[in-house]
């Protein structure tokens, strides 16, 4: 057995020899934890190689004595460590809470040891599939995530999904593009109208981003959305999307134009961050915006996983005076139960699930009753992808109060929508 001589964890090759023998036993759950310092080089440049050196003693001394339930630990090279932890009874919020904790602390010493220099610590994280025994693949799934967590600087960590892998390609095409876009003005914002079912008025709107091309040509969010969240790089679109649409409520307010309240797509990646609600108030307090134009949407399958984090801090937004829906609602897990102890105020029924229910009578008996149930525990009710008159007459039949949909108008360039739908 040969360490590191310099940090004195495992050299790589046994780390795979020891590491790959304890997957291989799936009686446990572990994971595997890739980090690496950002901008390594720049404190051997700036402070030289023996305070980088004494930088990796200080981050594998900090494994040895701080990091939890580590089975084997190492540093692969340069300035690449990996672990396999032992994740018996601890979820994933817990996971993140303490990476995030973890993180904090390390950059603290790293600080102290090279003065000046705050690096940013990006860690990814592979929880070892019970199938999986291939400890190669694995730490190469733990270094997929550890990469697409390079530039977060919010979020503690990526969780390698093969999603992550999918998308890989497309990414190579769509971040340089989107690096590029808030100086070109390449993202768009786009306003799709929510109308009452009772008036026919247009009561509300819903916020929609857009990338343009080099050639121009309008790049949905399905291309890109995936990309983003894997890289942590949504949480910047969602924030360009929010000043976006309080710089438009403040000048709807100083031009005396009474506002429709805006909607908002907020990820899933913006709950790991730490100061999600603080960067919100202040946003929208730099605009001088009443909250109650503002509407949070947070997409179902979000409440399910760190569920407690996540309805604390939806439930501060909401407090403060922000509207919350919780968006395509019967697209996954889609629970009742869970529905009735959500902070929110907004139920907006998925189209997928609209559409399959419109199909056949029972299906309409169904979302009827579910309408039913909604507006009882007060919740008020939007049904998106609304196409034609036919369906709307069902949905309105039910009980729903707004509906969105092409039947009314697609997604819309804002100045477009201020033209058709906002009187001066
Ligand atoms: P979403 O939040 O559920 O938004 C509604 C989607 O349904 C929009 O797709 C809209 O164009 C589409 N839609 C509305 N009415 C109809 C209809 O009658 N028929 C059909 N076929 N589709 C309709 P879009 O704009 O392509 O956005 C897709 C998803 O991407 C959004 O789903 C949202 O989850 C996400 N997204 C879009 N912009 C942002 C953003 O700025 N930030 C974040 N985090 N997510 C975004
Ligand atoms: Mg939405
Ligand atoms: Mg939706």
């Amino acid at each position: 057995m040969q360490n590191d001589s310099l940090t004195g964890l495992l050299g790589f090759e046994d780390f795979l020899s020891l590491a790959g023998a304890v997957i291989c036993d799936n009686s446990k759950a572990y994971l595997i934890a890739a980090a690496d310092v950002s901008d390594f080089h720049f404190i051997n440049i700036n402070h030289g190689y023996d305070t980088g050196d004494a930088v990796l003693c200080d981050i594998a001394d900090f494994i040895k004595l701080y990091l939890p339930n580590v089975v084997y630990a190492c540093r692969s090279h340069s300035d690449h460590f990996i672990a396999l932890i032992n994740i018996e009874n601890i979820d994933s919020e817990r996971v993140f809470n303490e990476t995030y904790r973890l993180k904090e602390r390390l950059k603290e010493i790293i600080s102290k040891r090279a003065e000046g220099i705050s690096p940013n610590i990006n860690v990814g994280i592979y929880f070892v599939q019970s199938e999986e025994t291939n400890i190669i693949a694995a730490v190469d799934k733990a270094n997929v995530a550890r990469r697409t967590s390079k530039g977060n600087y919010k979020l503690p960590c990526v969780v390698f999904s093969e999603h992550l892998m999918d998308i890989k390609e497309n990414s190579a095409k769509i971040l340089p593009l989107f690096d590029d876009s808030f100086r070109n003005e390449a993202i768009r914002v786009y306003l799709q109208p929510k109308i009452s079912s009772e008036t026919k008025k247009v009561v509300g709107a819903e916020a929609l981003s857009r990338l343009i091309d080099a050639e121009g040509n309008v790049i949905p969010p399905a291309k890109f959305i995936a990309a983003l969240e894997k890289t942590g790089k949504i949480v910047e679109l969602d924030f360009y999307v929010l000043t976006y649409i309080c710089k438009l409520i403040r000048k709807w307010l100083d031009n005396g134009i009474e506002p429709i309240t805006i909607s908002f797509n907020l990820s899933r990646m913006h709950f790991y961050s730490k100061t999600l609600v603080e960067d919100i108030f202040e946003l929208v307090e730099k605009y001088n915006v009443p909250p109650q134009y503002l509407e949070i949407e947070v997409t179902e399958s979000v409440f399910f996983e760190a569920q407690d984090l996540i309805v604390r801090k939806v439930k501060e937004l909401r407090d403060y005076g922000f509207k919350v829906s919780v968006d395509d609602f019967g697209s996954g897990y889609s629970s009742l139960s869970l529905i009735g102890v959500l902070p929110v105020d907004v139920v907006k029924l998925d189209k997928s699930f609209v559409k399959e229910s419109l199909k056949s009578p029972k299906g309409s008996d169904i979302m009827r009753g579910l309408i039913n149930i909604l507006n009882e525990i007060h919740l008020e009710i939007v049904c998106e992808g609304v196409e034609t008159k036919e369906e709307e007459k069902v949905i309105n039949d039910c009980g729903c109060d707004e509906v969105q949909g092409y039947l009314y108008d697609r997604p819309i360039p804002t100045d477009e929508f201020e033209a058709k739908y906002i009187k001066a």
